[in-house]
């Protein structure tokens, strides 16, 4: 039988009115039958995660203090999940008291925020009848933290081929000496992941608030329309500039077993979200798939006569950033030039050492930092196939008046970077957007 692995995120368990929407979910498809849950996320703008809270809480008793109200308050959030769900017969009061206790017995961090996704998805598997595996047991890292693909398909694919309905919390395993270890937040998704590779799932469904991913951040470009398919690869370049709805390593398990991952809404479950496929996926309807941007960035500028035949030029100038502990994010170079993008944040303090340094090493004829540069990367497969997108592009910003500082574009065909001002960001977004959008292949 087919199978698919459902992952549903905090906001889409934050109470039981979101239960019954999950519960639907699940029963109008008989192949949705491996469920992933996180821990109750916010209910409205100024709530707290119930991961936050128990943070805080074990911190408290990490430090000695009195937890017991913040641990009331954890309790009651899940107590009432149960009531207003009506499940009978069914309540959490031992778990409480031996969470209680591995607190006072400092049980560590990771075992006190795992307990978020632990009960939760207990109480999910009640209320839809499914049976309910701890991820401790199927989840496993090694002795040095990393997740540990092959000892985990050892045990959980055996028992998912035995189990036909199950939910698994989300978010966290095991070591080998039995401690609980998390993932880093927003995990759940990686859990999500792990599952459906190890369950051979036909697809990977991620549930969260939002329709899927959008063309544009839509607090730029307002009624963006969504992304309806995107490859793994997009999906890191729009990720890396800071378009973000998933965890960047869920993808890696899936990806390597070409299974597809589909973003959904929970609260509206009739629209289609956005499918991730593998890269050999047809082109979407649209030259590009997705433009992102990035504010606060700054280049360092270097000339010098013939630089061309100068042997170690570059590793010179990228030596000085290495010196001073700093990274770059785009090297774009022309036969005397060479410019080094960076994040203004990593480079304030460190500009005078690494100017020094720079011209210590290479002795330019002109060296200087520009800032508040922005980029802007618009993706898309569909690009490769696609004469005169560049055309389409620099006509789009020259006719809103943008000036282009920088550009940058792989080999692959798949993005172009450019640099622009920072104060010509939101212009040379919706221009962009407009000029591509419009266009249908
Ligand atoms: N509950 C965890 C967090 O808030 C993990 C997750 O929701 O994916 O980060």
């Amino acid at each position: 039988m087919n199978c698919k692995v459902c992952k549903f995120g905090g906001s889409s368990l934050a109470d039981a009115g979101q239960f019954k929407k999950v519960a639907d979910i699940i029963n109008a498809e008989e192949e949705r039958r491996y469920v992933v849950a996180s821990a109750p996320g916010k209910r409205d703008k100024n709530d707290i995660k119930v991961t936050d809270l128990l943070y805080d809480c074990y911190d408290k008793a990490a430090n000695g203090e009195d937890f017991d109200e913040v641990l009331a308050k954890i309790k009651l959030r899940y107590d009432n999940i149960i009531k207003d769900l009506g499940l009978v017969d069914f309540e959490l009061d031992e778990d409480f008291d031996k969470i209680k206790a591995s607190f006072s017995n400092m049980a560590g961090r990771d075992y006190a925020a795992s307990r978020g996704e632990y009960l939760n998805s207990k109480i999910l598997a009640a209320y839809l009848g499914y049976d309910f595996i701890d991820a401790a047991k199927v989840i496993f890292f090694d002795d040095h933290g990393k997740y540990d693909w092959e000892k985990t398909r050892e045990k959980l694919r055996p028992l998912l081929e035995a189990t036909p309905k199950a939910v698994i919390p989300g978010f966290y395993g095991s070591m080998p000496n039995g401690t609980i270890r998390t993932f880093s937040r927003g995990g759940s998704d990686v859990t999500g992941s792990i599952v459906a590779r190890a369950a051979r799932a036909t697809l990977y469904e991620n549930w969260t608030d939002v329709s899927g991913f959008l063309i544009a951040d839509p607090r730029v470009v307002k009624n963006s329309q969504p992304i309806k398919t995107i490859t793994y690869t997009e999906l890191r370049e729009l990720a890396y500039m800071g378009a973000s709805v998933l965890h960047e390593d869920a993808i890696f398990p899936v990806r390597s077993a070409g299974i597809p991952i589909n973003i959904r809404n929970t609260n509206r479950p009739q629209d289609p979200g956005t499918t991730i496929l593998s890269e050999t996926a047809e082109p979407c309807e649209h030259i590009i798939t997705g433009i992102a941007g990035k504010r606060g960035m700054s280049v360092i500028n270097i000339e010098k006569d013939k630089m061309n035949s100068e042997i170690g030029f570059g590793r010179n100038v990228l030596r000085s950033l290495e010196k001073n502990d700093v990274s770059f994010e785009h090297i774009p170079s022309g036969i005397d030039t060479m410019s080094v993008v960076i994040q203004t944040d990593a480079l304030t303090g460190k500009e005078t050492a690494i100017l020094d340094e720079i011209h210590s090493r290479v002795h330019p004829d002109q060296l200087y930092i520009e800032s508040d540069l922005a980029l802007i990367t618009i993706v898309g497969r569909g690009m490769k196939s696609a004469r005169g997108t560049a055309a389409i592009l620099f006509t789009a910003l020259a006719e809103a008046r943008v000036n282009v500082k920088m550009i940058d574009q792989g080999s692959s065909e798949l993005n172009i970077i450019i640099g622009v001002a920072e104060e010509d960001f939101d212009i040379a977004m919706r221009a962009i957007y407009d000029a591509f959008i419009k266009i249908e292949r």
